[in-house]
């Protein structure tokens, strides 16, 4: 191409871009959605909501928005509570690491910005559990910065937009659709076209029914209107599950308490309590679940590995966990020295839910035990 045609094609884009912006700003005016954290340009509110959202649907995530503000109504505040507090709060989000993160960020902004939010795109990109997409959603939304916040719903309507083959989960497709979105909202005010976009994506261009003649997009979109828009995005690869096996035991002693361990691995659930566990790659027959139980916690807890039994299955981002639950009797509580990634202790049955479970135990334990 050469340098008129460039420029033509350059000017063309910035063109096309500058109508869709004006056809979003006019559709999210009417359109936009009413969300508690869109009245606001409180930084550590949007960011909390942000952090929440992620994998979250808006309806259980505001609950939980409105809990942290009130348990944690400033960064201080959040940042001086106990990673166990924090962890408890956010019990049935799952994703616990956006917890920790949350948690890990506040202390940041408090030793090293004075408890002041930041407010350069690079400096919010630098907190922990902040992405390219949350740090361009606060910057834009309470800094008014011209970044894009590109999410798996933004990069659907885009791909559709432009009818683009450009798989979204490769380094070059991030690129693409960060490039593409940016190009559309700096025509125009940022936070309003983040948001016009998102808010198609999530209640217009969804991923089985687009509903094109609702669509502000429509006029401008390659794909409006034809069978093939739901073939879009396009993905290079789907990355299989990966199949565990969770052999969890509650356990009481005479008087009635029972064990719960806290799991200190580097990895899922770490900092929370789950009853003890045997945890294997492959299923196991009862012969072998009961040599390592007793290899783990003696031969007393093997014999008694047996009695009521619940089995559910339970699906994480990447892995799928098939959940056995035991109910057996312990005289002593084991000795951890000998299992450093847990640590034990017997609390009364009441108190569990005043510690921070994963939802894997929390969902299915009151039925194994209701039965
Ligand atoms: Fe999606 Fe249809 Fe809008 Fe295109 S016109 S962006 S396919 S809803």
């Amino acid at each position: 191409m050469g340098d008129k045609e460039e420029q033509k094609a350059l000017w063309q884009d910035k063109l096309l871009a500058r109508k869709i912006a004006t056809a979003l700003a006019d559709w999210f005016c009417k359109n936009g959605r009413l969300l508690p954290w869109r009245e606001t340009t409180d930084p550590y509110k949007i960011w909390l909501s942000e952090i929440i959202l992620q994998q979250t649907r808006i309806d259980q995530g505001t609950a939980y928005y409105f809990d942290f503000l009130k348990a944690f109504p400033t960064i201080e505040s959040l940042a001086q509570a106990s990673e166990e507090e924090v962890l408890r709060l956010w019990q049935g989000l799952g994703y616990y690491t956006r917890a920790r993160n949350l948690h890990k960020a506040a202390q940041k902004i408090v030793q090293e910005e004075g408890g002041v939010f930041p407010s350069s795109f690079e400096k919010i990109r630098a907190l922990p559990g902040v992405g390219d997409y949350t740090a361009g959603a606060i910057a834009s939304f309470a800094f008014g910065l011209s970044y894009p916040a590109v999410d798996g719903n933004l990069q659907r309507v885009l791909s559709r937009l432009y009818a683009s083959c450009e798989p979204i989960d490769t380094a070059a497709g991030k690129r693409l659709y960060l490039h593409l979105a940016h190009q559309i909202i700096r025509e125009g005010d940022a936070s309003v076209l983040n948001q016009a976009l998102m808010d198609i994506g999530a209640t217009v261009c969804t991923p089985r029914l687009p509903l094109c003649n609702s669509c502000p997009l429509e006029p401008f979109c390659k794909v409006a209107n034809l069978p093939q828009a739901v073939d879009f995005p396009i993905k290079k690869r789907k990355v299989p599950l990966k199949d565990l096996y969770f052999f969890f035991f509650y356990l009481v002693d005479g008087e009635g308490k029972i064990a719960i361990e806290k799991r200190k691995k580097k990895d899922i659930w770490q900092g929370l309590y789950q009853l003890p566990l045997i945890e294997s790659e492959t299923p196991l027959k009862q012969k072998e679940l009961r040599e390592k139980v007793e290899q783990m916690w003696g031969a007393e807890v093997a014999e008694h590995v047996e009695g009521k039994v619940l089995r559910a299955r339970h699906i994480l981002s990447h892995r799928r966990l098939h959940l056995t639950f035991y109910r057996s009797s312990i005289t002593t509580l084991f000795d951890d020295s000998k299992t450093p990634w847990c640590e034990y202790r017997l609390i009364s049955a009441e108190d569990l839910e005043q510690f921070p479970l994963p939802a894997a135990i929390f969902k299915y334990l009151p039925s194994f035990l209701e039965e």
